[in-house]
């Protein structure tokens, strides 16, 4: 077998492979060395390229096989039951998610729904929590449906957080509400920024890597 590259010539000394997400090989190599080299190369790491191609395709696969009708919902970076109910209204209470029965599509827009009623609830009661540490005053909170961003403060401190954050781990949830209401005394990602956010969260570097983790698990609301 002979393995597909992009190959990219650059100043270096050595060569390099990289399997993107997409399984697609990239090797960065010397500007002068010859091509039959980096085949060559390429050849010897086929194996490794193959081992990093099934897990990608692995994890692709445990992301698509999470589905709510098998009875769980996250919160909190923990999976919880799922309940139905013939109430009017579905709901959340102590540690149980209570439906509507209904097909996938259906029950993710519940579980939204109460996503974001729980995150108003959690995000105003953190906020209030932390903003007199910190001698400060959100103007006001909001709850979107951000992906890629958990939480900003506008430049009139209007604090905005995502319902996703309701998937992340507690700790992790309160990381985000400091480091949001320390915006509120820079306005920037300025070492004195960073110094405020370390009184409360010296592990920071360590919730965000979490975060970056949890978006990563088969039961995250990605899309
Ligand atoms: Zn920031």
């Amino acid at each position: 077998m002979k393995t597909k590259y992009t190959l990219i010539r650059a100043k270096r000394r050595t060569m390099v492979i990289q399997v993107k997400p997409d399984g697609t090989v990239v090797v960065r190599a010397p500007m002068k060395l010859a091509k039959r080299e980096i085949d060559r190369f390429v050849q010897q790491k086929e194996e490794w390229i193959m081992a990093h191609r099934e897990e990608l395709l692995r994890q692709k696969q445990n992301k698509e096989q999470f589905f709510l009708s098998d009875g769980n919902l996250p919160l909190f970076g923990e999976l919880l039951p799922i309940e139905y109910t013939q109430e009017k209204k579905a709901f959340y209470q102590e540690g149980i998610f209570f439906l509507h029965e209904g097909n996938e599509q259906e029950l993710r827009a519940q579980a939204v729904e109460l996503y974001r009623i729980i995150a108003r609830e959690e995000l105003i009661k953190r906020v209030a929590f932390y903003a007199p540490k910190l001698g400060v005053k959100p103007a006001g909170i909001r709850i979107n449906g951000a992906k890629g961003r958990w939480g900003s403060c506008s430049g009139k401190n209007n604090l905005n957080f995502s319902w996703r954050l309701m998937l992340v781990p507690e700790h992790c949830v309160n990381y985000v509400v400091v480091h949001e209401l320390c915006h509120i005394l820079h306005h920037d990602h300025s070492p004195a920024f960073w110094q405020e956010v370390e009184r409360f969260f010296p592990d920071w570097r360590e919730c965000r890597e979490q975060l970056a983790e949890t978006v990563r698990k088969p039961w995250f609301f990605s899309e």
